[in-house]
């Protein structure tokens, strides 16, 4: 166990429509209530047992972790521990936030970006949000220091395929690493097809043929992102392909939901409560002891077993466990 990912919110400005499609989660979605979401106090205490556990990599993540207020408060909580204290973000509220959290202590961030043109952005995030308020938020965390920024783009085949190769040259010579992601089955409601998949091989063909490119060996064991470099010098990409190449073999990732429930799989249908035991009072031995039984128990495997009937089992959407 190296990796826990924190849903801070199960709510978002953007209701991209991989994700979140807006004729699910419309007016008549019932978000969380304040009363069952985790406090920051209560984040802040699992944290601590889990990286008493191991976890060396904190992941702030939802919904769009910057919609909770005072966010930073939380990451200055996090932020004595012996682990990497790091966000993933629409960007939409970034280039007010980012001083204030890298104030706070946070090391770096990711930036979900799906294209560059605008119509094809709008369309993704359904929301009306422009590309260049996000393009700001990546350039202030840069200037705040939180980089090199991550920027993770999902490809969707039919609706941003032909984008790739703009979002390599726009990233290409930054600090700024530009990384692939295949179109996933989360949850029950984006309608998921594998048809809908780019694969990551065909990213890297489509890129290598305009710009050479070489695997690089992986930062450390279990990186989900596979690395590629130009041969030019022009920096790295990286790609996850999760349905094409499935990295279950190396999971060392957790997941604890906004109203405080432990999952051992992105993919996975129910969760491991452990606001119960917090609020009922139990020490950190037992929650502790609860965790550890729940990492050891566990047998996911989604991805390599992923097939089309799969894809319709009712999974827990990605919103509410943390992407
Ligand atoms: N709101 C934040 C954001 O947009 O980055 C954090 C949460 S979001 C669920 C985390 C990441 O998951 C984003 O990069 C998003 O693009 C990705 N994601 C969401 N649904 C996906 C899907 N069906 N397949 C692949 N990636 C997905």
């Amino acid at each position: 166990m190296r990796d826990l990912r924190i849903s801070v919110t199960d709510r978002c400005n953007f209701r991209c429509v991989y994700c979140m499609p807006r004729e699910v989660f419309d007016a008549g979605h019932e978000f969380l209530p304040h009363s069952a979401i985790l406090s920051f106090e209560e984040i802040a205490r699992l944290a601590g047992v889990f990286v008493g556990l191991g976890v060396r990599k904190i992941r702030l993540t939802g919904g769009e972790p910057l919609v909770r207020k005072q966010l930073h408060r939380l990451v200055a909580m996090l932020s004595g521990l012996p682990a990497e204290i790091t966000l993933t973000t629409n960007g939409s509220l970034l280039a007010r936030q980012a001083r204030a959290l890298k104030e706070a202590g946070l090391d770096r961030v990711t930036v979900s970006l799906d294209s560059l043109d605008e119509a094809t952005f709008q369309a993704m995030n359904d929301a009306d949000f422009p590309v260049a308020k996000v393009i700001e938020g990546i350039e202030a965390a840069a200037t705040e220091g939180l980089g090199p920024v991550k920027i993770n783009m999902v490809v969707k085949r039919g609706m941003n395929e032909r984008d790739i190769i703009a979002m390599a040259e726009r990233w290409r010579g930054t600090r700024h690493i530009i990384r692939f992601i295949e179109y996933m089955d989360v949850g029950s409601t984006n309608g998921w097809r594998m048809d809908d998949v780019v694969p990551s091989a065909e990213v890297i063909q489509r890129i290598h043929a305009i710009w050479p490119l070489e695997p690089v060996d992986p930062n450390y064991a279990g990186e989900v992102a596979e690395r590629w470099r130009y041969l030019d010098g022009a920096g790295e990409i990286g790609v996850i392909s999760s349905v094409t190449q499935a990295f279950c073999s190396s999971c060392n990732r957790m997941r604890l939901s906004t109203e405080g429930s432990l999952y051992t799989c992105l993919f996975a249908q129910s969760g491991h409560d452990l606001k119960s035991l917090l609020r009922g009072g139990a020490s950190d031995d037992e929650i502790r002891n609860e965790i550890a039984a729940v990492w050891q128990g566990r047998a996911d495997r989604y991805s390599e077993i992923r097939t089309s009937q799969t894809s319709s089992l009712k999974k827990v959407e990605m919103s509410y466990i943390g992407g």
